[in-house]
């Protein structure tokens, strides 16, 4: 029996407003980093990561700002999966 974690703002269980520190326009989450990244990951071909230890328990998001084009990084933690 392996352990699920979700990230809560993936689904929808959080909201950030994250105001802009440039501006102060509300920013926007563009969605988890790791869905602009390399998919292939080839730090991690290495074989060396045992089952189950593979999946990152941190979702990093990218908020963005839609007034001045600001952006920074919001690194989630997961939640056990009810
Ligand atoms: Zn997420
Ligand atoms: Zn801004």
């Amino acid at each position: 029996m392996e352990f699920q974690y979700n990230c809560p703002l993936c689904n929808g269980l959080i909201s950030v407003r994250e105001p802009c520190p440039e501006c102060g326009c509300l920013m926007e989450d563009w969605g988890r980093i790791q869905d602009y990244q390399d998919p292939y990951h080839p730090y991690l071909d290495m074989n060396t990561t045992a089952p189950g230890e593979q999946r990152e328990r941190k979702c990093v998001h990218l908020f963005k700002c839609p007034q001045c084009g600001y952006d920074t990084r919001l690194v989630v933690n997961q939640i056990l999966a009810p």
